[in-house]
C-alpha cells in the first residue's frame, strides 16, 4: 500500500479487524523507522498521516514528547483532556509548558455529559471504567474525529500491556494510526532529555508521583514500586479504557 493512500475514514464504530492494507502500512512504517529517532518518527508521521493530532495529559513525562514535537512543528494540534478531576498542579503546569514551548494549536476538551451523568463526581469510586469512558475516552474520541492518527507518549517500560509497543499501531475500531515516538525510550532517556533541555518538571514528580492522572485515582509511589503503582491503587485497573489495537482487545488508551 503506497504511503499516500488515504486511511480508512475514522468512524468511531465498534471494533472490527483492521484491513490488511492498513496493517501492512503500519508494518512498513515500523520497518522504515526501526533504527531511527523519535524526531524522525514524528517527521514521518506528519508527512504520511494527515490530519494527525498529539494527545497529552501534561503529566510527569509529557514535556519530552511535547518539546520534540514543538521543535518539528509548533502548529501540531495538541489535545489536552481536562477531566475536571485533575490536580490543580497539572492545570497550572499545562499552562506553563504550553507557553514555554510556544504551542500554537492547543485544544482543551472536557466531557459534555459529566455534569449530567456524574453530578456528584463520585463515579470514579463506584465504576472507574465508566468514569474514564465518560471523562476521558468520549472527549478524546470527539477530539480525534476527522483525524487519521494521533501521537501518544506511551513507552514500553511503563507496564506489561505496553511491553510490545511499536512506533506505529492500528486502532482498529476507528481505523486511525497511533504513533508512539517514545516507544523505546527508557526512564533514563526521558529524565536525561528533560534535564538536557532544561524543561520544566511537573511539580508532583518531586513529591513522589512518577505517573500522574486524576487526583482521586493517583497516589504517591513508594521506593521499589512500579512507577504506575500509584494509578488506581488497590484495583485491577491500570489503564483508562478498553481499546482495540491491531485487531486485539487490550486495556490501553492511556494518554501521557
Ligand atoms: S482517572 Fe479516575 S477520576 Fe479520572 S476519569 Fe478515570 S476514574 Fe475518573
Amino acid at each position: 500500500m503506497p504511503l499516500d493512500d488515504p486511511r480508512p475514514e475514522a468512524t468511531g464504530a465498534s471494533s472490527v479487524a483492521p484491513p490488511d492494507a492498513l496493517l501492512e502500512l503500519v508494518d512498513e512504517l515500523n520497518a522504515r523507522m526501526r533504527h531511527h529517532s523519535a524526531t524522525d518518527v514524528i517527521r514521518l508521521a506528519l508527512k504520511e498521516i494527515t490530519p494527525i493530532r498529539l494527545v497529552s495529559s501534561f503529566g510527569a513525562e509529557s514535556v519530552a514528547l511535547l518539546h520534540l514535537a514543538a521543535m518539528v512543528d509548533r502548529d501540531i494540534p495538541v489535545i489536552f483532556i481536562d477531566t475536571e478531576m485533575l490536580f490543580t498542579e497539572t492545570l497550572v503546569y499545562q499552562q506553563e509548558v504550553a507557553e514555554r514551548l510556544g504551542l500554537r494549536n492547543l485544544r482543551i476538551l472536557r466531557s459534555l455529559e459529566a455534569d449530567q451523568k456524574d453530578p456528584d463526581r463520585t463515579l470514579h469510586r463506584s465504576n472507574p471504567d465508566a468514569c474514564c469512558a465518560l471523562r476521558k475516552t468520549a472527549p478524546l474520541q470527539a477530539a480525534l474525529n476527522g483525524s487519521n492518527g494521533w501521537f501518544t507518549g506511551r513507552k514500553r517500560f511503563q507496564s506489561g500491556t505496553r511491553a510490545q509497543l511499536e512506533f506505529f499501531e492500528v486502532e482498529a475500531e476507528t481505523g486511525r494510526i497511533k504513533v508512539n515516538p517514545l516507544a523505546y525510550w527508557t526512564p533514563q532517556d526521558v529524565a536525561d532529555y528533560i534535564d538536557e533541555n532544561r524543561l520544566p518538571r511537573h511539580p508532583l514528580v518531586a513529591r513522589g508521583f512518577p505517573s500522574i492522572g486524576c487526583a482521586p485515582c493517583t497516589s504517591p509511589v513508594r521506593e521499589g514500586e512500579d512507577i504506575r503503582a500509584g494509578r488506581w491503587r488497590n484495583t485491577e485497573k491500570d489503564e483508562c479504557g478498553i481499546h482495540f489495537v491491531n485487531g486485539k482487545m487490550v486495556r490501553t488508551g492511556e494518554i501521557k
